[in-house]
């Protein structure tokens, strides 16, 4: 109920009742209020948390798409890599939704890196199956130390702005102090890499990524909706249109989105086919709603 009314009416009251009887119809009023206050609080918080979620996927999604581009440029352009390849495309994915964001016209910018580093921590804490599982040995980096490391390069994009991030992600104080010169190393690496292997001027644009949606999987609730939305947004196209253009790349190349049977991503270097499978877009649509923003109890991993 608008202030404004409620006042009018507590002046009526005052004005025509008296006693015993105007507090009652008051604190009627005013408990009415009260409720209707507390029903608007919640609907704005499920509105909150839906646009959150939302925010999630989509950036997810993209850093996704990023990281498998991070390995299709690897490849095709024999860019030089030090450490491990999919550090590498970690770093350039990261990288690269600074390059697809305006961060002056995106307020929620830090909120979508967060939400990056949101996803490794909800991975790491997520149960798994023995087949999901990520081994000592495997060439990713535990999700426990993807999560560390891009909250990490979030935090050094910006410390003085975003020294939040610290907190909501209780990155350890002997790492956050070395944030800023690791987000500037990875920075360097990329914008480097940019300019040595641009296209120059005199060449033509030979070859391109071509886009294909195959239909996604019946049992995948609301996929054809997805399917919709992605394709709406024109993201994906917009994307290999870029690589297309800025670099000369050697060959045509594919980008798929498909049905997987699993919430996975690659780039076959055989094929030139990197595949993004719906399974992880759903995916990611169910972590979404375990986010740890909305669920402070999830915030100390001891307690889990
Ligand atoms: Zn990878």
């Amino acid at each position: 109920m608008p202030t404004c009314r409620l006042a009018v009416i507590a002046q009526y009251l005052h004005s025509k009742l008296n006693g015993a009887l105007r507090w009652a119809l008051f604190l009627s009023v005013a408990s009415s209020a009260t409720l209707y206050a507390h029903t608007q609080t919640a609907e704005h918080k499920q509105e909150q948390a839906a646009a959150e979620q939302l925010r999630f996927v989509t950036t997810n999604a993209e850093f996704t798409l990023l990281h498998e581009m991070g390995h299709l440029l690897i490849h095709e352009l024999k860019l030089p890599v030090l450490g491990r390849e999919e550090d590498a495309a970690d770093q350039l994915g990261f990288i690269g939704l600074f390059l697809i964001y305006d961060r002056q016209q995106t307020p929620d910018f830090p909120m979508r890196l967060l939400d990056v580093a949101d996803y490794w921590r909800l991975e790491w804490q997520h149960t798994k199956d023995p087949d999901e599982m990520i081994h000592a040995w495997d060439s990713h980096a535990l999700d426990e130390q993807r999560f560390y490391n891009i909250a990490c390069l979030a935090y050094g994009s910006d410390p003085e702005n975003l020294e939040w991030i610290i907190e909501m992600t209780g990155l350890p104080e002997e790492r956050a102090f070395y944030c800023q010169d690791e987000y500037e190393q990875a920075k360097y690496a990329a914008l480097w890499f940019r300019e040595h292997f641009k296209r120059s001027p005199e060449q033509p644009i030979k070859h391109h990524i071509r886009v294909i949606y195959d239909p996604p999987p019946y049992h995948l609730d609301g996929g054809g909706d997805l399917l919709e939305k992605v394709k709406a947004s024109g993201e994906l196209e917009a994307v290999a249109e870029r690589a297309s253009e800025f670099f000369a790349l050697p060959r045509n190349l594919t980008l798929r989105v498909t049905s997987c049977g699993a919430p996975d991503s690659w780039y076959n270097i055989s094929s030139g086919e990197l595949t993004l499978c719906y399974e992880r877009i759903a995916h990611f649509k169910k972590l979404a709603r375990k986010l740890p923003r909305l669920n402070p109890a999830l915030l100390d991993p001891q307690a889990q």
